[in-house]
């Protein structure tokens, strides 16, 4: 059989996987290749947002910054390990420039200068943007060089196994060729000394979600060899259409529209008024949702996160569907009465000439484009109302990585949204900077330390175990498909019937005796992944690895939000855990059952982190929490610092 022999593998082509392409290749080392399930696919191509945000050091003006300052902001999310803030900190001017000077057009003012703006969770203006599709440009910007240096890229490979050798060490990898046509080998074989698991956030575990379709993540691929993860409790719910996928943050909230939900006969409410007796409150809170948009527990009783909750309680607890509704104004009025609005409201809507009209024409009049966004996709907000829920936006926790951030698989590394160096809160834009600097990083470790292809010797031994796992795969595809011979391909119904489950439960609103009960639908199909699961065709088999990489990664997911809840853990972040005991969001609470009852975070949990490991054996999951690893001192003597730079670059 043919088997693809490597130094390293890069897997992913989205911003992170491209950045580490680039930065090997340009050491010299010609034996890389990049792998991905679809090279358009990746979020970093295909999402965006109002102003999608990258979050760097302060570049302009006489804001004073420096790489202690930012790291220390990044380590107050709370859980996060210091030395990751500093290297994300230290490395943010780097990376920023880099892709400037690959052509992602970040402005800069008439002096050079790249003057930044203040983002959520940050109070020094370090964020910056290239307009509502940044990732997109980087992610083009990136793969232009990684093309212009003659790097591999091979397409349609959904890596399925990693494997190690006796050693705990990774030694390749087995991927689906899903592009494989009737009659032609399905299988790609690879050994190779290194992997970079750039494979983005795990998206495939949820149903409502604002991750572009398409893309579902592999984490459960990177646990199933026994990599640790990280903080998977941690992520970003909010408020997203749901076809096409995209946030309703910014201005879509700021023009105030009319929120609909719609009953299985048809029937139209605006349900937000039977929640808010005054509606200057309503609107104010509506407002501040646009540049609030995470789901934040802290905001869930009195804040604008009761918007969320309310639409959380249309769609899972009665069953409706959510629109948002740009062609009337809420309750039916000519006029809004903009004197009830907040202060903050009332003057910016005063500041921006925008106090008339409908929510439409205050839309095209403060940001046409986000209108004609919806046009570009085939929607048009003018004439029809834009069905949302409350979304899946980001993972801040991921695979357990180190100061270079490779896993506890010696060989196998994590960068971007696969790896979890964020905490509970982060500053917006700090995922696209952590992106950049992990798969730096370890593209550095990797030059230094780990180099080269495997010895011969060492090449025979991993060849004969990539063609073990190939043929017990091979046999497992089979299985699959004479199963949908047999009863039709039920891929696609279980996908989505999982992550219903895990959005009606394990989501924004968190109630652990559901997730108890799912963990336990998960193993149970898991165990009997091959006589229930059935595919037809290579589109077929892809989902089914796909169905079964969810499956891992939700039993991961659950049992780390439940461990948090033995450890007493309690809502937080984008969170709000069901607690009996606990106080309401007021009115909210008669119709949720208790649902919306929860305890606030007391901060007892900051400054540790919950590491897990899935163990395949018995389909259960082992967790165990540890202090944050502190901000390192960082700077040093200079002769000092050179002296071991010339040694070995101070990359150890
Ligand atoms: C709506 C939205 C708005 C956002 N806005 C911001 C923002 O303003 N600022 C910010 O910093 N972040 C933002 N984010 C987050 C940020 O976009 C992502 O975290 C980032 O793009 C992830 O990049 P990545 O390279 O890690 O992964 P991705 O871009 O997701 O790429 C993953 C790649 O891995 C491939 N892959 C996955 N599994 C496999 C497998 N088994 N085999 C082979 N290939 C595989 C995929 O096909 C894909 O090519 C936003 C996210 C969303 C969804």
């Amino acid at each position: 059989m043919n088997i693809i022999t490597l130094s390293t593998a890069i897997i992913g082509t989205g911003a992170a996987g491209y950045n580490a392409a680039l930065r090997l290749a340009r050491t010299g080392d010609s034996n890389i290749a990049i792998f991905t399930m679809g090279v358009m696919n990746s979020t970093s191509r295909n999402t965006g947002s109002d102003k999608q945000t990258y979050y760097k050091l302060s570049l302009a003006g006489s804001a004073p910054d420096s790489p202690e300052a930012m790291a220390r902001d990044l380590f107050g999310g709370r859980c996060v390990d210091g030395d990751h803030a500093l290297c994300e900190a230290s490395l943010s001017a780097q990376c920023f420039y880099q892709l400037s000077e690959l052509g992602v057009p970040f402005p800069v003012n008439r002096y050079g200068e790249s003057v930044g703006y203040q983002t959520d969770h940050d109070l020094r203006g370090r964020a910056t943007s290239a307009g509502p599709l940044t990732s997109k440009l980087m992610t083009e910007c990136l793969s232009r060089e990684v093309e212009r240096l003659g790097v591999t890229v091979y397409d349609h490979c959904q890596i399925v196994r990693i494997l190690k050798d006796d050693m705990g060490e990774a030694l390749g990898f087995v991927a689906l060729n899903t592009a494989a046509k009737e009659g032609e080998e399905r299988l790609v074989r690879v050994v190779c000394k290194n992997i970079i698991w750039a494979t983005g956030g795990p998206a495939g575990i949820y149903a409502d979600s604002v991750y572009p379709l398409g893309h579902v993540g592999s984490t459960g691929v990177a646990l199933e060899v026994g990599a640790k993860a990280k903080n998977l409790t941690e992520w970003q719910y909010g408020l997203a259409s749901v076809a096409p996928r995209w946030n309703v943050s910014g201005t879509y909230m700021q023009v105030l529209p009319r929120f609909v939900s719609v009953d299985s006969d048809g029937n139209e409410y605006e349900f937000l008024s039977e929640y808010f007796s005054d509606l200057g409150e309503m609107l104010s809170r509506v407002f501040r949702k646009g540049y609030e948009w995470p789901f934040d527990s802290r905001r869930a009783r009195d804040g604008s996160s009761v918007i969320d909750l309310l639409v959380y309680r249309e769609t899972k607890l009665r069953g409706r569907r959510v629109y948002l509704d740009f062609r009337r104004n809420p309750a039916g009025l000519a006029e809004l009465p903009y004197d009830r609005l907040d202060e903050e409201a009332r003057k910016y809507l005063e500041n921006a000439g925008a106090c008339f009209g409908t929510p439409i024409e205050r839309l095209d009049h403060m940001n046409r484009p986000a209108i004609e966004l919806y046009a570009s996709k085939g929607v048009d907000i003018t004439k029809e109302m834009l069905e949302i829920a409350l979304c899946a936006q980001h993972n801040n926790g991921g695979l357990d990585v180190d100061l270079w951030w490779q896993t506890d698989v010696p060989g196998l590394f994590a960068a971007g949204e696969a790896a979890g160096t964020h905490g509970v809160y982060r500053p917006g834009g700090s995922a696209l900077n952590a992106g950049q600097v992990g798969s730096l990083r370890a593209a550095q470790y990797i030059a230094r330390n780990r180099a080269g292809l495997p010895s011969e010797q060492a090449a025979i031994t991993m060849r004969d175990q990539v063609e073990d796992a190939a043929c017990g795969l091979n046999a497992l595809c089979d299985k699959l498909l004479a199963n949908g011979q047999e009863k039709g391909d039920n891929t696609s119904a279980l996908l989505s019937e999982h992550r219903a489950d895990m959005s009606a439960c394990a989501a924004a609103i968190r109630n652990v005796a559901q997730m108890k009960a799912l963990i336990e639908k998960d193993r149970a199909l898991l165990s009997q992944f091959d006589s229930r699961v059935a595919a037809t065709g290579s589109i077929g088999l892809a989902r089914a690895f796909s169905l079964r990489d969810a499956l891992i990664t939700q039993i991961t997911v659950l049992s780390a939000m439940i461990n948090y809840v033995d450890a007493g853990g309690k809502s937080r972040g984008s969170a709000l855990y069901t607690a009996p005991d606990g106080q309401s969001a007021a009115a909210l609470e008669n119709e949720a059952g208790g649902l919306f009852r929860y305890v606030l975070d007391d901060g007892a949990l900051d400054t540790v982190t919950q590491t897990l490991y899935y163990d395949e054996e018995g389909m259960e999951c082992l967790a165990a929490w540890r202090a944050v690893r502190p901000l390192p001192e960082g700077g040093g003597f200079f002769e000092n610092v050179w002296r071991t730079y010339r040694e070995n670059g101070n990359v150890y």
